[in-house]
């Protein structure tokens, strides 16, 4: 099972993204995750990208492309994977294409999580308090100054990327409004037709 799961910062991609890890044995690949992952280790990958991250702009397409050719090759992605916050702009989109061509690689779904963009940021003051209860470290980019630039900069290059794949008739759309539950047997309903 290959899918991408598209929707804004907020809207549930990493929850879903980890039920679905669950259910169906397959791999995470989140480009944000990765990227956290590097800034953490400081590699040079991580060094250009903390600034850009903490202010809540995109990494540029060529690094976030190399980061995900060099992971689908890796010998967890052969199970299947599902990626959550990759590709974030038709370049990626582009790039992503002819990467599964070259690796004889299919998607068989792309979901989109609809959201009502104004509850977002709610969201993720929650997410924030409910990470920090844990006493886990809360990410500096759901601040919520932060969080309106990642709000746009999806609006301004992201928002193009699921008309991309409804052109192509790809494109399934999932109210993301909805309980956490409701979402997750959504989404399973559409994984289930996929691959009927
Ligand atoms: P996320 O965890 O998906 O919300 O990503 C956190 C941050 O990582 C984003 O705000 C971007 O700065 C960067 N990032 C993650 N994925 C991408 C991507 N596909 N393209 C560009 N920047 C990305």
């Amino acid at each position: 099972m290959r899918l991408i799961l598209l929707g804004p910062p907020g809207a549930g991609k990493g929850t879903q993204s980890q039920r679905l890890v669950t259910r169906h044995g397959i791999v995470q690949l989140s480009t944000g995750d990765m990227l956290r992952a590097a800034v953490a280790a400081g590699t040079p990958i991580g060094q250009k990208a903390k600034a850009v991250m903490e202010a809540g702009q995109l990494v540029s397409d060529d690094i976030v492309i190399g980061i995900i050719s060099e992971r689908l090759d890796q010998p967890d992605a052969r199970n299947g994977f599902i990626l959550d916050g990759f590709p974030r702009t038709v370049a990626q989109a582009e790039a992503l294409d002819a990467m599964l061509t070259q690796k004889g690689l299919k998607l068989d779904a792309v979901i989109e999580l609809v959201v009502d963009q104004s509850a977002l940021v709610n969201r993720i003051i929650t997410r924030a308090a409910e990470t920090a209860a844990r006493g886990e470290p809360v990410r500096k980019d759901d601040d919520p100054e932060v969080f309106k630039h990642r709000l746009e900069a999806y609006n301004r290059d992201t928002a193009v990327v699921a008309p991309f794949y409804k052109q192509r008739g790809q494109l399934q759309q999932i109210d993301g409004m909805k309980p956490i539950d409701e979402v997750s047997e959504a989404i399973s309903e559409v994984l289930q037709a996929a691959v009927a």
